[in-house]
């Protein structure tokens, strides 16, 4: 199967190419021409996934196409950005039928699960690795940043975390466990829910906000940074589930929270009146720190004393 033949009958043909909301054409020009209205700023975010460092070499490639554009549309969800369209830079060392069709199956399911548009990409012989691409809309001015963190304002997350870091070793097969155990953790590894509609709920709610992608810790220092703050995370308040506690127990389910990677999750602030209107949609969103006068970011125990070194005091399994 030559180049054209594979992006013709994988990509150009999948139902999420055939257009969509701000889609002037599509695949089969030299550019992708997306729509952009008056009044609105289009967000653009880019991620590369390298196998062997951002997925395992040998997986599920319907798994991996599910994946690889979730991680790509959290980053519009952070933003508050409303989907439109992405492109698909892909490398594969050979053209194997059956796995770009479950690839592009994976694809097919998140592209439509985000609304968005395949409108272009390239195909390139080599070690396997993909580049997404994604394009969203935003009123203009009205995109969710990191640097707008103000004292007194309450700092949440989007649900759940430590999850996906706490699959890992199920994913790698290194450990197993019973299925209603495994089963939600993996499932939050390999297709995370980017909250698109959260992020975009946001818009003229929340101060600060972006997606956890490397743990709680290091992305909130991320918020703290820009906006010139401290901010405060009570331990006990970091949502963790009940499958992941029962699979590490909770210290490390904590550990896992505060500095594994790949949640995918919304961390943001907001002046406290606000809460209760988010939380009314979504009831997983919980509050779990403030921000305060200072900088950088102090995890605090049930005392609202100072934890000592999470970074170095928590170790990853
Ligand atoms: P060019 O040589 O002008 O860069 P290509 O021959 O690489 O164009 O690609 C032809 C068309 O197919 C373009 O519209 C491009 O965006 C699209 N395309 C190439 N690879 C992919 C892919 N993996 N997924 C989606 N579209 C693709
Ligand atoms: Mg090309």
């Amino acid at each position: 199967m030559g180049e054209f033949e594979l992006i013709q009958r994988y990509f150009a043909t999948a139902p999420c190419a055939q257009g969509g909301d701000g889609v002037v054409r599509g695949i089969g020009d030299d550019c992708a021409l997306l729509a952009v209205s008056t009044g609105e700023q289009l967000a653009v975010s880019t991620d590369t996934l390298v196998a062997g460092v951002h997925f395992p070499a040998v997986c599920d490639p319907f798994l991996l196409g599910q994946r690889a554009l979730a991680v790509s549309a959290s980053d519009l969800a952070a933003m508050g950005a409303t989907p439109v369209a992405f492109t698909l830079a892909l490398t594969l060392d050979q053209a194997d039928a059956v796995w770009l069709e479950a690839f592009a199956k994976g694809l097919q399911r998140m592209a439509a699960a985000c609304t968005l548009a395949l409108v272009g990409g390239d195909t390139t012989r080599g070690p396997l690795s993909m580049t997404l691409t994604v394009f969203g809309r935003v009123p203009a001015g009205q995109a969710l940043t990191r640097s707008g963190a103000r004292e007194g304002d309450l700092l949440c997350v989007g649900g759940q975390l430590g999850d996906a870091a706490g699959a890992l070793p199920l994913v790698l097969g290194q450990h197993e466990a019973a299925a209603e155990i495994s089963e939600p953790l993996l499932a939050r590894y390999w297709s995370p829910m980017p909250q698109l509609a959260l992020g975009q709920a946001l818009r003229g709610q929340a101060t600060a906000a972006l997606d956890i992608s490397d743990g709680l810790l290091a992305d909130c220092g991320h918020i703290a940074k820009a906006s010139g703050v401290a901010l405060q995370i009570e331990a006990a308040r970091i949502p963790l589930s009940a499958a992941l506690c029962a699979l590490i127990g909770h210290e490390r389910a904590l550990s896992c929270a505060l500095s594994g990677g790949d949640d995918y999750r919304l961390a943001f602030t907001l002046p406290p009146e606000r809460l209760s209107v988010i939380q009314a949609d979504w009831p997983e969103v919980r509050m779990i720190g403030q921000v305060v006068a200072g900088r950088g970011v102090h995890l605090l125990d049930a005392a609202g004393q100072v934890i000592e070194a999470p970074h170095g005091g928590y170790q990853h399994f």
